[in-house]
């Protein structure tokens, strides 16, 4: 069956597989026509100090020690997005030895990152983001902050997820001396 499906003409299984706006699953810069990343990024939490998750501001008693504004799944979701073009890291392009970058919002850092996937032919078609947090809860901000990096974006906040687990009392988050966040994306390349 498979052989009479990859003769099938225009129409058939072959072309329903093939990615929107194109012909073939490479494009003619040869580049391939989407790309995977993943990021993850931990910081240390302190008393005292703002808690700042993807660009929102989380009341609570500590927040992260950084060089930036210690905004964890924002740091993740830049790695992913430079994973997914192998362009390195968040610490190659904004190392945290540069007084440009000290305190700086990451939502600036995340902004300049997605800059660099554009020029390079690419947009994300969705992210996913995991948040690992023992307290506060952080039901109430999530979508505010699915807005909020979806802005930064510009793309529709229905291709941005953000969810947020405890580590059920368990390790650095568990003992809340840190937050931890994961970070999936895909990039589609439209050019
Ligand atoms: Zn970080």
């Amino acid at each position: 069956m498979m052989e009479n499906r990859k003769t099938t003409p225009s129409g058939g299984i072959k072309s329903a597989l093939k990615p929107p706006g194109t012909d073939e699953t490479k494009s003619k810069a040869g580049r391939a026509q989407y790309r995977v990343g993943n990021g993850y990024d931990v910081h240390a939490l302190a008393k005292g100090l703002p808690l700042i998750i993807c660009g929102v501001k989380v009341e609570h008693s500590k927040g992260c020690i950084a060089h930036s504004d210690g905004d964890t799944p924002l740091h993740a979701l830049c790695d992913a997005l430079l994973g997914a073009l192998a362009l390195g890291d968040i610490g190659k392009h904004f190392p945290d030895k540069s007084e440009e970058f000290r305190g700086i919002d990451s939502k600036v850092l995340l902004s300049r990152t997605y800059g660099m996937v554009k020029d390079s032919g690419y947009t994300l078609v969705n992210a996913d983001i995991t948040i690992v947090l023992q307290s506060p809860k952080i039901a109430p901000y999530i979508d505010q902050m699915r807005e909020v990096v979806a802005s930064v974006l510009g793309c529709d906040v229905s291709c941005i997820s953000v969810k947020a687990t405890t580590s059920e009392n368990l390790g650095f988050t568990g003992r809340e001396e840190g937050i931890s966040a994961f970070a999936t994306v895909l990039l589609f390349h439209s050019i």
